[in-house]
Formats: structure tokens, C-alpha cells, sequence
């Protein structure tokens, strides 16, 4: 495990979110009754990481804490993993709800049940993602994840489900999108164009959007799905 000392920033290869074989949507999946099989999934996940110069990835997967201990278990001091879940909010954001590499997965699986997401309502019967109950909006999520001790990061912030792609416009997504608990965004475009809203948004030029973020991830979804963040 790397170790830091000093005041001066590093700078790690991360991917801060990974969805794990044990979702439904993954091909060829794995057999989640068979504890070899996930040992299995997690020690070629791992390997994968590692083989992609990763140094750090979060397993975020929606509502469901099943892939944490398996891949803690897989890494044998190669990699950091920070336990993660991916939640849909009440009103539709989908949020990235990252742990400390040490927490109790009692304090992930805690969260899930507050939010109305207990063991096997992950998932509506027709295999949707299940969102929160109706209290849980991206706002409230953000304030329980940060009671919980954790951080928030807001997904694939230009697509469906994300913060700037929402039907939920004006007042209410800037208040969202500067908050002080979003500590990152996440976004798959690289090259970005000063005057498009979403690019202005993710330069931090456009006015009333204008914060300042710990960690501003980058993803390429298509080419590596490796992130390089900052951290702070
Ligand atoms: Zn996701
Ligand atoms: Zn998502």
C-alpha cells in the first residue's frame, strides 16, 4: 500500500467509479451463489486495475455493497479500493457515494437501508435500478452521505441522470451543482469548447456555476475508462 509524507500534492491514477461483475448488465456474468466464482471475478478485476497502471478505484455499484469485501479480499496491498455505492436519487441524479478504504461495510449497507434500499430492493422487478425513497433528493443523499463520513461525486455529469443532462434546470441544478458536498464531477469529454453551457460549466467559467471542486475527474469511458484526478 503507498504511503504519503510531506504537504505537497500527489497525484494517483484513479478509477473512482468501477461496476463490478455481480451487476445484471455485465456479460458473461458470474454466479453469485458460488463463492469461488466471485473470488474469482474479483481477483481478475483486480488484476485488470493493476494491469491498466491504476493505483486507486472505487467499486461503485448500484445499491449494492456485494463486490466490497470480495475485492478487499482480492488485493493482497496492490491496490486502494474505496468502498463505494452508486445511488439514484429521488429526483433521478444518480450519485457516487465514496468511503474511506477502511470503513465498516456495515456503514455502506446502513446507508442503503436510510435510503429505502434494503437487501434485495436493489433493483425494480423488471431489473431498473430502484431510486431512493422520496426524501432522498441529490441534496439530502449529499448531507447523509457527509453524516455518514463520506464524499459524494456526481456521475457522468452530461448524460442521463447527471447533474448539467437533468430536465431539472435552473435555480435548483446551480444550487446542486455548487454545493460544498459535491467534492467532484465527473465527465467523458476530454476536449472541451469555451461556449457550450456544459463545457463552460466544467472549465469554471460560466458565472453563476462557478465553484471550486477537490477533485474534477475526468473519465474516458470509451478509450480506458482510467481516470486521472487530483487529490487534494
Ligand atoms: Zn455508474
Ligand atoms: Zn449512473
Amino acid at each position: 500500500m503507498m504511503t504519503f509524507s510531506g504537504t505537497s500534492a500527489h497525484f494517483l491514477r484513479c478509477d473512482l467509479q468501477t461496476h463490478s461483475p455481480l451487476e445484471p448488465e455485465f456479460t458473461p456474468g458470474v454466479d453469485h451463489k458460488s463463492a469461488s466464482a466471485v473470488k474469482d471475478a474479483a481477483k481478475r478485476f483486480v488484476d485488470a486495475a493493476v494491469d491498466a497502471g491504476l493505483d486507486a478505484i472505487a467499486v461503485t455499484d448500484h445499491n449494492s455493497t456485494a463486490f466490497i469485501e470480495p475485492l478487499r479480499s482480492a488485493t493482497a496491498g496492490r491496490l486502494v479500493i474505496f468502498p463505494g455505492i452508486e445511488v439514484s436519487a429521488a429526483d433521478g441524479y444518480h450519485v457516487l457515494c465514496l468511503f474511506d478504504p477502511d470503513t465498516p461495510i456495515k456503514t455502506l449497507q446502513s446507508l442503503l437501508i436510510k435510503l429505502g434500499i434494503e437487501g434485495g430492493k436493489e433493483r425494480q422487478p423488471d431489473g431498473a435500478v430502484r431510486l431512493a425513497d422520496a426524501r432522498w433528493t441529490f441534496g439530502e443523499v449529499l448531507n447523509e452521505v457527509d453524516m455518514c463520513g463520506g464524499i459524494c461525486i456526481a456521475p457522468h455529469v452530461r448524460r442521463d441522470n447527471g447533474l448539467l443532462r437533468s430536465a431539472m434546470a435552473g435555480e435548483i441544478r446551480v444550487r446542486n451543482w455548487l454545493t460544498p458536498l459535491l467534492l467532484g464531477v465527473e465527465d467523458d469529454r476530454i476536449e472541451l469548447k469555451p461556449g457550450r453551457f456544459a463545457d463552460d460549466c466544467m472549465l469554471n467559467t460560466r458565472d453563476s456555476y462557478r465553484h471550486s471542486v477537490a477533485i474534477r475527474s475526468l473519465v474516458d469511458h470509451h478509450a480506458s475508462a482510467r481516470t486521472y484526478c487530483s487529490v487534494l
